[in-house]
């Protein structure tokens, strides 16, 4: 390991206990945080001009020679300030400047010769042009850093030095840049066209030119990308060859009583998707497999089997949902579906009394329960299972890398499932899921109609509540969702409680109307989900609490207020809720803001169903952040690579990174390397 690394930033020159503290505020407490803390952008002070050639209003550097120092002191700007004015000259003329450090004519004696860079002026007390306040360097020095080439700008903190990381990030690689090592293979170097590591770090903190500077960055967003796909790749292969996972058997009688049970036939596609999930199960080598089907698509039954073949091995299965509403609603499918045939479900609620969780506990412990559904609860400390066969998460968009491992290590190898809505593009899901197989569900189930979308403005409300009470006279159901939980002075949106009061007082006077949020307490929740899947309710107002997984096939409307407020992705999540029946349903988005750009992206919704369109149009719209939600993904933030503007640089790095971690031994550097960057 290169222990110099992790080396504290105190063992520089330099650096006292204060300045370490206002360092480590910046969570630069190492010296490889230093390293890879890079520049936010780059000043060109390089192109050197000659005095005769400045211009006045322009941003010109030069190297020249002290002529004459004077102090002065007096009115200048703002207030009283002492200030030196320096004659300099090169061989083509001379320049005034007005510097406003008092030690400048200690630094520099007549004669020096020194690098300046600043805006020119004109002044009409002069006959030299000037410049003010300029950076100042010794030409004479054996390197400069501030001026007369391309400089770095590091996003500093109030209180430390100006010149600070810059002189420490130039001491480190002064002092270690020989240690750097090379941590990708040479011919994966080579035939990229990749520069030395060592040059890259050089190059991107201090540049020797615009070209250097290109070749260092594109070197080191490969090695970012590279090193992520190598860890997630490894991580998929260290699996591979774990051949001691669970070997379930070929289909039994509880998968097909259960496939008869449920009220429809499969699809072709969730045909093949279980067919692929099962091999897998009857594989030795643990399933590590993500199911994406758009909403709708019934991801649900196919858990469902998946669930019936690890029971019928004599194993426990687990379903964990994002949701307490979702995990209530999968615990009644799967309890309606499983319980004729003798299987124990239970859902592990956050409501239950501790005795009753306690009860709960020492069931799934001694497995007296089949199958387990719960939220985040499932994978808390306290849970052992007796013995778990299958773990799957739905909903997988939110939860990391990080809680899918923790559930799996409830079960010894245990297989894990994990079902996404959110339609991933392809070059995206290689980063997030780089450590899975991929099943996809393309197409939904026969004899829906589209949902049709619409968009009106505000003033159109009344209409539209007009059409909601047609479809609650045939006896459908209809969701309206807000924004906000309580209105906001700061925000300019709809809040559950507002309009819950506005249309039970107008439009929908009479109307059976449910509220729902999520800052009710659980039971309160339920016990409106419950009304809402019975039908007693007929209009459930709601947050997005009811984005993901909510399924009453009755509901044929939605409405959405404030529709500007939510992302592409989200509305087609939140649109997902209806159009599950067979009968024509429809989304009415309402938004006042008449900007252009809001209005076009919501036009997108109305022209498009397809959840991965919509999704990679989020994600152009809002770039990668928004869309996952920082914490998300679970995966380490990168630093230099921007996974939509570098997706070439990332099938490149991809393409490398499979030849490495399949075809051969990796080498030591490389290992360690993978290992700082996803904190393994
Ligand atoms: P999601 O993939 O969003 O989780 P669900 O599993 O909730 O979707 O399924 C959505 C709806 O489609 C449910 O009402 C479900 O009963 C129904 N469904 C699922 N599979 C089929 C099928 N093969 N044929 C008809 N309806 C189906
Ligand atoms: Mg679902």
């Amino acid at each position: 390991m290169q222990q110099w690394l992790f080396n504290r930033i105190d063992t520089l020159k330099g650096v006292g206990a204060k300045t370490s503290e206002k360092l480590a505020d910046l969570q630069l407490v190492t010296l490889q945080d230093l390293l890879h803390y890079f520049p936010r952008t780059y000043l060109d002070y390089s192109q050197l001009k000659q005095v005769r050639d400045l211009q006045a209003g322009e941003f010109e550097t030069c190297q020249v020679s002290m002529v004459r120092i004077s102090s002065k002191s007096g009115f200048y700007g703002t207030g009283k300030k002492a200030r030196s004015c320096i004659l300099v000259s090169d061989d083509t003329g001379s320049l005034e400047i007005v510097s406003f450090n008092p030690y400048i004519k200690y630094e520099f004696r007549v004669g020096r010769k020194i690098l300046i860079s600043g805006k020119i002026k004109k002044t009409f007390n002069s006959r030299y042009l000037q410049m003010e306040n300029p950076v100042i360097e010794d030409a004479e020095a054996s390197q400069h850093l501030r001026t007369g080439r391309i400089v770095p700008v590091y996003g500093g903190k109030k209180g430390l030095p100006k010149n600070l990381l810059r002189s420490l990030i130039f001491q480190i690689l002064t002092l270690y840049s020989e240690h750097i090592t090379e941590c990708i293979p040479a011919d994966i170097l080579a035939s990229n066209d990749l520069m030395a590591r060592a040059d890259a770090y050089w190059n991107i903190h201090f540049p020797q030119n615009a070209d250097l500077l290109d070749k260092a960055r594109k070197r080191l967003i490969f090695e970012e990308l590279f090193l992520l796909q190598c860890g997630l790749l490894s991580i998929k292969e260290k699996n591979r060859k774990l051949n001691y996972g669970i070997k379930h058997s070929s289909d039994g009688e509880l998968v097909c009583k259960i496939t008869e049970k449920l009220p429809f036939s499969l699809t072709d596609d969730q045909l093949r998707v279980l067919r692929e999930i099962k091999s897998d199960m009857e594989d030795i080598i643990p399933m590590r497999r993500l199911v994406q089907g758009d909403v709708g698509s019934g991801k649900t039954a196919v858990a469902a089997i998946a669930l019936a073949k690890t029971v019928e091995n004599g194993y426990q299965g687990a379903l964990m949902a994002p949701t307490e509403i979702l995990a209530q609603q999968h615990f009644q499918t799967l309890a309606n579906l499983f319980s004729s045939f003798g299987c124990r479900v239970a859902l592990l609620s956050a409501r239950l009394s501790r005795k009753e969780r306690g009860l709960l506990l020492d069931a799934i412990r001694n497995h007296q329960v089949d199958i387990v559904v719960g939220t985040h609860a499932l994978i808390q400390e306290d849970i052992d299972f007796s013995a778990l066969g299958l773990a799957i998460t739905d909903e997988q968009h939110r939860f990391g890398v990080e809680q899918r491992a923790k559930l799996k290590a409830k079960g010894e190898n245990a297989d894990v499932l994990v079902m996404t809505a959110t339609p991933i593009p392809r070059t995206l899901a290689l980063t997030v899921y780089g450590d899975l197989d991929v099943s996809i569900i393309h197409h939904l189930p026969p004899g829906r109609k589209p949902v049709r979308t619409l968009l009106y403005g505000f003033e159109k409300r009344e209409e539209i509540y007009a059409g909601v009470l047609r479809q609650i006279a045939l006896g459908h159901q209809v969701y309206v969702v807000c924004p906000l939980v309580e209105e906001n002075e700061n925000i300019d949106a709809r809040s559950v409680h507002d309009v819950h009061a506005e249309l039970s007082a107008t439009w929908l006077r009479g109307v059976s109307c449910g509220l729902i949020h999520g800052r009710l307490a659980p039971d309160q929740k339920d016990r409106i989900m419950q009304a809402y899947y019975k039908g007693d309710i007929s209009v459930l107002i709601s947050t997005t609490v009811i984005e993901v997984g909510v399924n009453v096939p009755n509901a044929t409307v939605m409405v959405i207020e404030n529709a500007e407020r939510f992302g592409l992705a989200q509305l087609h999540q939140l649109r997902g809720r209806i159009g599950r029946g067979g009968n024509e349903s429809f989304c009415v988005l309402i938004s006042d803001i008449k900007q252009q750009n809001i209005q076009e992206r919501l036009a997108i919704m109305t022209e498009c169903n397809n959840g991965l369109l919509l999704a990679e149009k989020d994600l152009q719209l809002r770039g990668p952040g928004q869309f996952f939600g920082h914490r998300q993904h679970g995966l380490p933030d990168l630093k230099l690579a921007d996974i939509i503007g570098d997706m070439d640089v990332l099938l490149l790095a991809r393409r490398a990174a499979l030849d490495v971690v399949q075809d051969r031994e990796i080498p030591l550097e490389l290992q360690q390397a993978i290992e700082c960057q996803l904190a393994i």
